[in-house]
């Protein structure tokens, strides 16, 4: 869970309506467009100030993009962003980057945002500079000093390059490299998924504490459902580029509605092994639907233990709320669980 404690309840961050469709292109004298890649069509969602929000689904189900849809990393195709009250979708590249310290973004690997030439230092130093963040040099490397201590290394990593570093202290480096800027919000884009697992829970950890003590909001992207139910407030389990579940982290690990969720869910190794022996697993059928060609209907209507061919695969169930702050795409959710249908 969150360490810090939401300071009102007003959104920091909100979506609505955010599509990504990506052009697919054929031809070889004259590019023609022969469809779309709909990576995220349609994603609603709020994030409170000083909370953590999980994102989660399969690979390939529009959760990375998204991501960075909301930062503006990848353009939105359609759809709203705002932050604190500014329409990020509206802003010209000089207010983007006016904006751009305070929304922040830490990656899967991190290597992929560090210069394999340049030190730790420089590359910490590099954005407090840019953004006119700190005095002169002597003020830069104090900046360097302070956030290497946060992220627990020794102020000697400033001279080391990344690849004398393990992926756990890289991972460290990144994050220091997030917050070098002071942010307010942060992305998380699967932050411990290319970590050993015995590494895993000490950089969960020091997500959590950061967040404590500098008033961090969250978004944090991850395939697993282990890791994002321990540092997530509330869960958006997304499928196919669509929000499928929406509520308390706490509520839809306990009693998950949507049947995508349950699966997932089901995946989850659980530590009691008496329990674990005995738990029903949901195994889902078939792939993952290409995003280029989504079913219709219900997306999860190929895949769902409980589809029903009248009407799952011709109406999309849109989400609606089935109790305080949560939220379900499903047309049978009451049936499902135990009540009345909504068909
Ligand atoms: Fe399954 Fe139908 Fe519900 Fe979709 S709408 S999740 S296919 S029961």
């Amino acid at each position: 869970m969150s360490g810090a404690a939401p300071a009102n309840d007003l959104p920091l961050l909100s979506a609505t309506g955010v599509q990504v469709h990506f052009p697919i292109k054929r031809g070889v004298l004259i590019d023609r467009t022969v469809g779309h890649v709909k990576a995220v069509d349609g994603v609603d969602l709020e994030v409170r100030q000083g909370e953590t929000l999980g994102v989660v689904g399969e690979s390939g189900c529009g959760k990375s993009t998204l991501g960075r849809a909301l930062l503006r990393l990848v353009e939105p195709t359609a759809g709203r962003v705002e932050f604190d009250g500014t329409d990020v979708t509206a802003l010209d590249r000089s207010g983007l980057r006016r904006l751009r310290p305070r929304m922040q973004m830490i990656f899967q690997d991190p290597m992929a945002s560090l210069d394999p030439r340049q030190s730790v230092g420089a590359a910490l130093a590099e954005p407090i500079r840019a953004h006119g963040l700190a005095e002169g040099r002597a003020g830069r490397e104090r900046r360097v000093r302070e956030l290497l201590d946060a992220v627990g290394l020794p102020a000697s990593a400033a001279g080391r390059f990344p690849h004398e570093f393990s992926g756990g202290q890289r991972q460290r480096v990144g994050i220091a490299r997030a917050l070098a800027l002071s942010p307010d919000l942060v992305i998380a884009d699967e932050p411990v998924s290319a970590l050993d697992v015995s590494v895993q829970a000490q950089v969960v950890n020091l997500l959590v504490d950061l967040q404590r003590e500098l008033g961090l909001t969250y978004v944090v992207i991850a395939h697993d459902l282990a890791v994002v139910r321990h540092m997530s407030d509330r869960v958006a389990v997304m499928y196919l580029g669509g929000v499928v579940e929406q509520g308390p982290s706490e509520e839809i690990c306990r009693e998950p509605l949507h049947p995508y969720t349950k699966a997932l869910l089901s995946a989850v190794p659980v530590a009691d092994p008496d329990v674990e022996t005995v738990r029903e697993r949901i195994i889902l059928r078939g792939d993952l639907p290409s995003p280029a060609d989504p079913p219709a209907g219900c997306r999860f209507h190929t895949r769902c233990p409980f589809a029903r061919p009248d009407v799952c695969a011709t109406e999309r169930p849109v989400l609606r709320e089935v109790t305080p702050g949560r939220t379900v795409a499903c047309h049978f959710t009451e049936t499902i669980n135990g009540g009345e249908s909504t068909k």
